[in-house]
């Protein structure tokens, strides 16, 4: 691939970790932007992370089911400085050398990115998390208050069993389904 530079800063979580946002409509409230599947450092999932090398590709994620992310600007295979001290000749120098270094065009394409996550939550499954979180909290408040035991708490946990029931469901019949992403380069 040719080393055209493009006039943007790589961004390789811009578009993961908005995506969930944009799909789920913040759905998890503050933390929307989290990606648990992906195990990134806080300050990347916070987004307060860039990377700080010029983009060369636009690339976007891609599940099997073709839901597409936001092409992001991603670097690529770049020279990058490495200082190591060397013995040379009986004492230490400090040796500096040019390596070739993957981009995250290349790290994100072999370390797989997550499941996509309008498969995950196809449908009315959105909505349904949403209530099953808001059942969850008012149930968490009746049994502070001491109204674990009243016809109140007894249908808010049948309403949330009833919701479950129809996650088992979606997972049965594969509705529900993590889809692994892939990386795909805008020509
Ligand atoms: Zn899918
Ligand atoms: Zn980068
Ligand atoms: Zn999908």
């Amino acid at each position: 691939m040719a080393a055209t530079l493009l006039l943007e800063r790589c961004n390789p979580y811009g578009a993961e970790t908005g995506g969930p946002r944009r799909i789920m409509g913040g759905l998890h409230g503050p933390g929307s932007a989290r990606t648990p599947d992906m195990n990134l450092p806080d300050n990347v999932a916070q987004g307060e992370w860039l990377c700080p090398q010029q983009a060369q590709v636009r690339a976007y994620l891609e599940c099997r089911c073709g839901h597409r992310g936001q092409p992001m600007p991603l670097c690529s295979w770049h020279d990058e400085i490495i200082e190591h001290g060397d013995l040379v000749g009986g004492t230490y120098r400090r040796v500096r050398d040019v390596v070739r270094v993957r981009g995250h065009y290349e790290e994100i394409q072999r370390r797989q990115a997550g499941a996509c996550v309008r498969c995950l939550y196809p449908g009315r499954y959105a909505a349904d998390y949403k209530s099953i979180e808001a059942w969850q909290g008012e149930l968490a408040w009746l049994r502070d208050t001491g109204a674990w035991y009243t016809a109140r708490a007894a249908s808010v946990r049948q309403k949330i069993e009833d919701l479950v029931a129809g996650f088992d469901e979606g997972n049965a019949t594969g509705q529900i389904h993590r889809c692994p992403m892939r990386l795909i380069a805008v020509s």
